[in-house]
């Protein structure tokens, strides 16, 4: 089974990702990732990326098609896999069908997490991670026992470069632009299911499998 997940930044990809690949056994692709990665280890990749991602903008379709088409081409990913963050753009979308052809895979389903902006800003805003054991904690919803350190392991906590609300607000008119269409694409082949975000994470996963029915 191939899965695509698409919603804007905080609306729960990471999560719901993390429950999907365990419960289904699919390979986890998230281009944020891969590019945070390449930023870190300072790869050509990373080093293009790097500017666009600090402001919050969207990484060029070129850049992105390139890490796709080396990730695609490993074998892990004949199993199943979950996109995460991607595609993002209308044309990143064509570009992934087209990719998809030549090597005789196709998308099954689009799991689209619905939430309105407001509610986005403080689960972004808020959020606050471990760069040692990976635990996230958000400062309105999940608080660390002892401000900006880990409940688990004792490091400081970090905040993302681009979680600040400035970096955000371009985030969300960047999502809003470039994604909907995304959303249409996928609409006109039937394969979206349109799923509450701002549910608790049970409900959502349940709702996320109820539609995935059939499919496994
Ligand atoms: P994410 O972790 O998915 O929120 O991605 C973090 C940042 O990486 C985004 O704000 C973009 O700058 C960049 N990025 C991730 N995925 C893509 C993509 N499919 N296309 C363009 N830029 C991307």
């Amino acid at each position: 089974m191939n899965l695509l997940i698409i919603g804007a930044p905080g609306a729960g990809k990471g999560t719901m990702s993390d429950l999907l690949i365990n419960n289904f056994h699919l390979v986890h692709v998230s281009t944020g990732d891969m590019l945070r990665a390449a930023v870190k280890a300072g790869t050509p990749v990373g080093l293009k990326a790097q500017e666009y991602m600090n402001k919050g903008a969207l990484v060029p379709d070129e850049v992105i098609h390139d890490i796709i088409v080396e990730r695609l081409s490993q074998d892990d990913v004949n199993d199943g896999f979950l996109f995460d963050g991607y595609p993002r753009t209308l044309n990143q979308a064509e570009d992934l069908d087209a990719i998809l052809k030549q090597i005789g895979k196709k998308i099954d389903r689009v799991i689209n997490l619905d939430i309105e902006d407001e509610e986005l800003i403080k689960r972004i805003t808020g959020r606050r991670l471990c760069p040692t054991c990976g635990e996230i904690f958000n400062i309105y919803y999940k608080a660390p026992a002892k401000e900006g350190v880990c409940d688990k392991c004792g490091a400081d906590l970090i905040q993302r470069k681009d979680d600040n609300l400035e970096s955000l607000t371009v985030r969300l008119e960047e999502y809003h632009k470039n994604t909907q269409p995304v959303i249409e694409y996928y609409e006109a082949a039937d394969i979206v299911s349109h799923i509450n975000a701002k549910q608790g994470v049970n409900e959502v996963f349940e709702d996320i499998k109820a539609a995935l029915e059939g499919l496994c």
